[in-house]
């Protein structure tokens, strides 16, 4: 199966699809796709070392729960600083001079990543039935991640043999020239929010500039990245290429960043977390770092815009994946004219959107990941009723088991309400009025993030002025959330430093070493 758009799109257009269906339900037992969910088979909770799966070094463990019921699947090892430090060893033995890493070539690297793609869309429906048992994102959304993911891997695998540096016209009689180097040992740490994409996105371009990698995945949601370490075996990466430690971010994440031999840090999860990270990748010796974090994205809606088209990108570019989405846009400006039309319309989708059983084949929505963000969201709805903003619909749980929240739609939010600054990472829309195109752009950049933003009109003049003046990583005119690996993806402000995706993501991975050879003078 091969992919031609990131798997953000496919949801995405998967989504507008999913819109059709009515009314919040919940099905349980009543479908082909559970009764195949059930069958998912765990086969991997150990961590992966030197291409072995091992017990942690205090043989401690934890659980993984499945959020549609708030039960545990399975225990996983759980890695500290000991592990930390074993995997780092075999990153580092594995990157020595002379290693068959280090002296593979580019080409190799570049089909090794090929056939791990190939691995990953042979096992697509188990990594997607497995993705949504442990973080309970409908079954389509994970197939779409799981494509996404190889459709990541094959841009980097085409990259390997074209990393190269350049030939330099430095004064003198030199004879100079820049080569382009690995960083060595990379710590990566991953939320679960795509816990294979983000996987996938963290490996990829380390592995295809010649980096080996120690990645430490959220402890909500390990257990794909742990198969995935099987497709990396199979696939022939030398030992020691890739290692995974699952474990909790202040035991295990925590002395991957302060380790002496790890040389670069990639973090996608919270601004909270990124500044720890800055801060501790600095402390006792100097990491090159990559940081994806937070967003509160705008999206203006133009008076001019087809309002349903409108309606329909702005509750996708909020609900999508539970809300749960870095660059999700929640904060819905629409010009004043069409507001109150806009608002009416919003509610209506918002109040059909299936919420349920992830296994259905007809639900749009899942439960949140975990207990603590289903409270922290229901917590700043409540928020937003206090300070006055009006709840159009949804804003309670939905059932009573597992994580599950009704879509749920503000209005006559104003700028300094608590559900308009902070990130709520729920299916929670507020919805913003404006009058003029200079006020919003100024209304978009009055926030301590600048993940993503985006417009809606039909004035590609209004579009590209508002694309000029909005501090954002990513402008999506007429579009929200398409995204692919040949695009940078990364934040302006505290949204984080450095790029995913393109040759800028690639630019991460290595360091470029000059080199000065002298000529010497012909004899006379
Ligand atoms: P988080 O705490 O930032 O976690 C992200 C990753 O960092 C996890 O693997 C986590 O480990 C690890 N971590 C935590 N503390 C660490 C430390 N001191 N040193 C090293 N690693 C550490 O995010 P979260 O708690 O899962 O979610 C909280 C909020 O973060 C959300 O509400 C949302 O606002 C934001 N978030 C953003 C993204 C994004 O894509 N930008 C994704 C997820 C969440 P554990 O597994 O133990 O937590
Ligand atoms: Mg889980």
């Amino acid at each position: 199966m091969r992919i031609k758009v990131c798997s953000f799109t496919k949801n995405f257009l998967f989504h507008q699809q999913q819109l059709q269906s009515n009314s919040i339900k919940r099905f349980f037992g009543t479908n082909p796709l559970l009764r195949m969910a059930t069958q998912v088979e765990v086969k991997f909770t150990q961590i992966f070392i030197n291409n072995e799966f091992v017990d942690s070094v205090n043989g401690k463990k934890f659980p993984t729960i499945n959020p549609s019921t708030g039960e545990q699947i399975c225990l996983v090892a759980e890695g500290d600083s000991a592990d930390i430090n074993k995997a780092v060893a075999a990153a580092k033995e594995a990157f020595k001079l002379g290693s068959e890493w280090r002296t593979m070539d580019a080409s190799a690297r570049g089909k090794l990543l090929n056939k791990l793609a190939d691995l990953i869309e042979r096992d697509a429906d188990y990594l997607a039935k497995l993705e949504t048992l442990d973080n309970g994102k409908p079954y389509k959304l994970s197939l779409g991640d799981v494509n996404g993911a190889a459709a990541h891997l094959r841009y980097h695998a085409g990259w390997a043999d074209k990393v190269q540096g350049k030939t330099v016209p430095m004064d003198g009689d030199h004879f100079s020239f820049t080569r382009v180097e690995p960083f060595g040992v990379c710590g990566q740490i991953i939320p679960w929010n795509f816990p294979l994409e983000m996987f996938v996105w963290k490996i990829a371009p380390a592995l295809c500039c010649g980096n080996t990698v120690v990645l430490k995945p959220a402890e909500q949601t390990p257990l794909t990245a742990l198969y995935a370490c099987s497709l990396i075996k199979e696939a022939g990466f030398p030992a020691g290429v890739v290692n995974v430690v699952p474990g909790y971010g202040p035991t295990a994440g925590a002395p991957l960043v302060t380790h002496p031999d790890v040389a670069k840090i990639a973090f996608t999860g919270s601004t909270e977390v990124g500044k720890i990270i800055l801060q501790s990748a600095g402390k006792d010796s100097i990491k090159k770092v990559s940081l994806e974090l937070g967003g509160k994205s705008p999206l203006v809606v133009m008076n001019d815009a087809d309002i349903d088209l409108a309606v329909n990108i702005a509750h996708e570019a909020c609900m999508f994946n539970q809300g749960q989405c870095c660059c999700a846009a929640t904060r819905t400006f629409v010009q004043e004219s069409i507001y109150d039309e806009f608002v009416q319309k919003s509610r209506e989708l918002a109040l059909k959107r299936t919420v349920g059983d992830p296994f259905n084949d007809s639900t749009a929505q899942g439960p949140q990941i975990d207990d603590d963000q289903f409270k922290k969201i229901l917590s700043l709805i409540e928020d937003g009723e206090k300070e006055g903003a009006k709840l159009e619909c949804g804003g309670k749980a939905v059932g009573n088991k597992g994580y599950f929240i009704q879509p749920t739609v503000f209005s006559n939010v104003k700028d300094n309400m608590k559900i308009a600054v902070e990130e709520i990472f729920g299916p929670v829309q507020q919805i913003l009025k404006f009058k003029t195109l200079d006020e919003v752009i100024e209304r978009s950049n009055d926030t301590t993030y600048g993940l993503a933003a985006g417009i809606i009109t039909k004035d590609m003049d209004t579009a590209l002025m508002y694309t000029q003046g909005v501090r954002a990583g990513t402008v999506w005119v007429n579009t929200f959330l398409s995204l692919g690996p040949q695009m940078p993806f990364g934040g302006y402000k505290m949204s984080g430093v450095g790029r995913e995706g393109g040759e800028d993501g690639i630019k991460e991975y290595y360091q470029v070493k000059s080199v000065v050879v002298k000529i010497p003078k012909k004899n006379a």
